[in-house]
């Protein structure tokens, strides 16, 4: 395992990360993580609508744009390296090819644990195909089949950020972060989002809501610790314990 503590978020599109979970790349970065983004997509089609209604725009000129966006974001939030993949979305496809190039950023980044989308999503299958190809991406990294010789992926966590109505995808958050220490970096990232600035003051709600409950559950009236922004997420696998 490598000395330097490591973490790797998938994200569907070039903004999700910033939206779902910037507050904990910005943490664990200022904790001295080398936090790796993966971005299958630029989101070009589905998630660039702003764009789209500007008078001449072409597919080059919106991926360009989002590229911007997610490299000026990246670098507001701390991220050692911003992985463009440039698969194309609404669909995201990976051929086999694509997944074995994901498990060798894997393996390279011997994350100690994991971030992508809720499992389930209707409203939009690419978020869902993305999870679903980080859990068969982290599978194939810790076959001693694969690639014989190379470091296998131990056992890292994979934690599923918070999608747009919660409710409508059966994700019950386990865990939330208090984030509150790098807000102003957060909100410096999704400001970056300028295609998607209906949503800029929606995800600092969303963040506000879920400080209230990183205070309820650490005891609430009884002692919880307050925080003014937090980001809530849910874990995919056990965790191996010693003590609750
Ligand atoms: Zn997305």
């Amino acid at each position: 395992m490598p000395q330097k503590k490591t973490a790797l978020v998938i994200s569907a599109h070039a903004a999700d990360f910033v939206w779902r979970c910037g507050g904990a790349i910005a943490l664990h970065a200022e904790k001295g993580y080398d936090v790796t983004v993966v971005c299958l997509s630029f989101g070009e089609r589905g998630e660039s609508a702003k764009l789209w209604k500007e008078p001449g725009m072409t597919l080059e000129k919106v991926k360009t744009a989002r590229r911007a966006e997610a490299e000026k974001a990246a670098v507001a939030l701390g991220v050692h390296d911003l992985v463009c993949f440039d698969l194309g979305d609404y669909p995201l496809r990976l051929t086999d090819d694509d997944k074995y190039r994901l498990v060798d950023v894997i393996r390279a980044v011997q994350p100690a644990f994991m971030l992508s989308h809720s499992q389930y999503d209707p409203y939009n299958t690419d978020h869902m195909y993305a999870t679903q190809v980080a859990l068969e991406t982290r599978m194939i990294a810790q076959a001693w089949g694969h690639k014989p010789g190379e470091t296998v992926l131990g056992a890292p966590q994979l934690y599923l950020f918070e999608p747009h109505q919660t409710e409508q995808m059966g994700w019950k958050p386990d865990t939330f972060l208090d984030i509150t220490p790098v807000w102003d970096r957060k909100r410096a990232a999704i400001e970056c989002m300028e295609g998607q600035e209906h949503l800029w003051d929606f995800y600092t709600r969303v963040a506000e809501n879920r400080a209230n409950h990183f205070m309820r559950n650490s005891g609430g009236q009884s002692g919880g610790r307050k925080a003014k922004y937090a980001e809530g997420f849910q874990s995919v696998f056990p965790r191996t314990v010693d003590e609750l």
